[in-house]
């Protein structure tokens, strides 16, 4: 495999759980209404460890990480820009030239003014917009869509040139409009993530919009055929990292990759106490977390038996499914090793890779039975926007 020469880390930070709104499928909808945040001298010692333990590794391996720091909640705009703009300072002084450093910020933009479309354009990387368009489920708390209100908000970055994504999760009450989401982001030339729906805060939360395997499959392969079929297709995740997949499958040149948790670990979810877990790992079971990164420094925290226990468990999950999957080399098994998304079937204790397999083979299939590959089954040169970075 080639040697990188940088590397990517990404750490999701609870920085309260508070919400202005109370989506029906939130997982975190036990804890909305709680109003603990981190402090600014808890952030400091975060920046601290981070900094402490990939300066170091970087200089052991010879490669250069780039950290992702993504706020997220609760809602993360609920807190006044003063405190985020005190804590980018508080980066610039810690982490120095050291590392690489983007902040992303994760919204539900119902809460827009002046002071926070400054720190939206001048202060964060990359904004992140929460939006479902036809499920009316992100609600607030006398139970009122704020759809419209999020729209118009969308409209307003716009116009003060602050460029962002969005994040639309699939549920049964938008199944049907597939072809209708992808239109709206396609005409605004807006990129998007689509996010199965996963576990709720409790037991049947999610009944009357579940969605099951089949149905998630169904509606990213139709997503798949959108996006082939666009005159001017938008960044569609995680179809994206899949149509790479399966190019670098097709072209045997290509280096293989392999996730090893042991080795790299690329996301971490920091929960509003401190308390570290590996992203995949059940979240907020204190027997999962790593330990604390106010307290603790982080080669501690990735180390030791509750690492173990997590690499192991990812270990587990690739051997069940990837050994015997055609992709794994040009997957690198990442989203069954870390149980990417929290929406697989489980069988006997283990998560089984029935989302991203199919979705592969289809877009496979969709590759082979149109004229972007070559009789060999690789890709031809001019093949418009199929062009795979990593070969
Ligand atoms: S089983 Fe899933 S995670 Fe593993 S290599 Fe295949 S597609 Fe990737």
């Amino acid at each position: 495999m080639a040697r990188e020469t940088s590397r990517q880390v990404q750490f999701v930070i609870k920085i309260s759980k508070f919400c202005n709104l109370r989506c029906t499928y939130c997982y975190e909808f036990a804890e909305l209404g709680q109003r603990e945040r981190m402090s600014r001298e808890q952030l400091r010692s975060m920046y601290v460890h981070m900094r402490d333990f990939y300066v170091r590794k970087d200089q052991e391996d010879g490669v250069r990480t780039h950290l992702h720091i993504v706020w997220h909640g609760g809602e993360p705009l609920m807190i006044e820009p003063d405190y985020y703009w005190r804590s980018l300072e508080d980066q610039r002084e810690i982490f120095g030239d050291s590392l690489e450093v983007s902040n992303f910020v994760q919204t539900n933009l119902t809460v827009l003014d002046d002071e926070r479309i400054r720190l939206l354009r001048d202060g964060f990387d990359h904004v992140g917009v929460s939006v479902d368009l036809f499920s009316g489920l992100r609600v607030n708390i006398a139970g009122r869509d704020q759809q419209k209100n999020v729209v118009a908000n969308m409209e307003r970055l716009r116009s003060e040139g602050v460029s962002f994504g969005c994040i639309t999760v699939l549920t049964r009450k938008n199944l049907g409009r597939v072809k209708d989401t992808f239109s709206f982001y396609e005409k605004a030339g807006i990129g998007f993530r689509v996010l199965p729906l996963f576990d709720g805060a409790y037991e049947n939360q999610h009944e009357a919009y579940d969605i099951t395997v089949p149905e998630i499959v169904s509606a990213l392969n139709e997503m798949v055929d959108l996006w082939l079929e666009s005159d001017t297709p938008v960044q569609v995740s995680p179809l994206d990292s899949h149509f790479q997949i399966v190019l670098r499958h097709l072209n045997p040149e290509a280096p293989r990759v392999y996730f090893n948790q042991r080795e790299w670990i690329s996301v971490l979810v920091v929960n509003t106490p401190g308390d570290v877990y590996a992203y995949g790992d059940p979240y907020e079971d204190p027997a999962a977390s790593l330990g604390n990164i106010f307290t603790t420094p982080l080669e501690e925290l990735l180390s030791g038996p509750r690492f173990d226990a997590s690499a192991t468990a990812a270990e587990t999950r690739m051997a069940a499914n990837c050994l015997n999957c055609k992709y794994f080399g040009a997957c690198s098994g990442a989203p069954i090793a870390s149980n990417r998304d929290n929406v697989h079937t489980v069988v006997e204790g283990i998560a089984v890779c029935d989302v991203e397999r199919s979705v592969l083979e289809h877009i496979e299939d969709r590759l082979r039975s149109s004229d972007v590959l070559d009789h060999d089954g690789r890709v031809r040169a001019a093949a418009g926007p199929l062009v795979d970075p990593v070969s």
